[in-house]
């Protein structure tokens, strides 16, 4: 589940649409992707981390910066 930095939503990942992606950063991959029902844009990055060893997954508000 992710969770919409903008308005709270949770939802499952394939609810947020593709903008831009996917690129490899480091043991991620990142995508930007927009959340349709608050038009929330995300960077979304999901990896397993090497000292973690299990799938993690975040998102980062890149716009818009204020509502
Ligand atoms: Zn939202």
């Amino acid at each position: 589940m992710v969770k919409c930095l903008f308005c709270g939503f949770e939802t499952g990942e394939q609810s947020f649409k593709l903008l831009k992606g996917s690129w490899i950063f480091r043991f991620y991959s990142m995508e930007i992707v927009i959340f349709p029902r608050c038009r929330g844009v995300f960077n979304y990055y999901r990896g397993v981390s090497p000292q973690m060893g299990r799938v993690s997954e975040f998102t980062v508000r890149i716009w818009p910066k204020v509502r």
